[in-house]
């Protein structure tokens, strides 16, 4: 099961995703420093024993394995090459206000293509849990 524990909230601002890092296993000096990891639009996605696991606010790609010489731009590029902050490829202090709005809107729609995906799967699963109920009674009676 795919954890959401903090996946409602957006992390729209460098700070808010800075914020988000309960635990890292990299200080700041490091490559993949919190900083630079919120800087490359990554938020802690991780869990009380799988702590090095961030994903992107934008794509929502979720990454794990991270080493202190990752560059998290890097990484981000590598794995999600369509990415919208990744094409941009600049921190938020150097985006213009109709790029920012253009990552906003993007991190909307990708939120909600999401959500619908993941009521599509649950809602798929439910009616087949249900058809295999019925089929069982129908079987006993
Ligand atoms: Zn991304």
């Amino acid at each position: 099961m795919e954890s959401t524990h903090n996946s409602a909230k957006i992390y729209l601002l460098q700070e808010d995703r800075e914020k988000s890092f309960k635990h890292w296993p990299f200080s700041d000096d490091k490559q993949c420093s919190i900083q630079k990891m919120a800087e490359a639009g990554f938020y802690w996605h991780g869990t009380e024993t799988e702590i090095d696991i961030a994903a992107c606010f934008v794509c929502g790609k979720e990454l794990d394995g991270w080493e202190e010489s990752d560059d998290p731009w890097s990484e981000h590029r590598k794995h999600a090459p369509q990415c919208p902050f990744v094409k941009f490829g600049r921190p938020e202090t150097h985006l213009t206000c109709d790029e920012f709005v253009t990552i906003m809107m993007a991190t909307v729609k990708t939120r909600y293509v999401n959500n619908y995906t993941t009521l599509k799967t649950n809602g798929k699963l439910l009616i087949e849990k249900k058809r295999k109920e019925m089929e069982k009674l129908l079987r006993t009676n």
